[in-house]
């Protein structure tokens, strides 16, 4: 979650979402194309509806009594990721899906440019894999992380391109 006042304004296209925890690996997909998406496990219902809309932030969430308790949430009916971002489209056709690579998909925080890797080490993505020399990297100020575009990010492309046709759905 970011800090307060720092982004707390929806931007064009970039929606400000809660998701409820059914769906965490929906939360890191929004991420990926730049939504403000708060996460948490283990709230209790009234909290969450309290303080999705505290914060300005659309329910998603495929608990029926949750959406009904809370004003303006988003019932998905998909337990697929392809069906549950066609839905969260569907629902919010001004919501850009293209990969932005500038929030952290595991904290949300916003990305900042690595000057140089630290002293010592040399940056590593999630699954091991290095930058090209040269490549712009991007980290994140709570957990650490670098992000940049390579492999990864080209394989996350084509993952959000099928499901968004609906040619896949997990
Ligand atoms: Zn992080």
């Amino acid at each position: 979650m970011g800090v307060p006042g720092e982004d707390a304004v929806e931007t064009e296209g970039r929606p400000r979402w809660w998701a409820d925890e059914m769906l965490g690996r929906l939360a890191r997909y929004l991420r990926f194309v730049g939504h403000d998406v708060a996460y948490a496990r283990g709230l209790a219902d009234e909290e969450i509806a309290r303080r999705a809309t505290d914060e300005g932030r659309t329910l998603l969430t495929r608990d029926r009594r949750l959406a009904e308790r809370t004003p303006g949430a988003i019932l998905l009916s998909s337990p697929w990721i392809g069906g549950q971002l066609r839905e969260v489209r569907a629902a919010r056709p001004s919501a850009r899906f293209v990969l932005a690579l500038d929030r952290c998909p595991e904290c949300n925080d916003l990305l900042r440019p690595l000057a140089g890797p630290p002293e010592g080490s040399a940056p590593v993505g999630p699954y091991g894999e290095r930058p090209r020399h040269g490549t712009p990297v991007v980290a994140c100020p709570r957990c650490g992380r670098w992000y940049w575009s390579g492999d990864h990010a080209e394989m996350i492309t084509r993952h959000l391109a099928a499901w968004l046709q609906g040619s896949a759905d997990r």
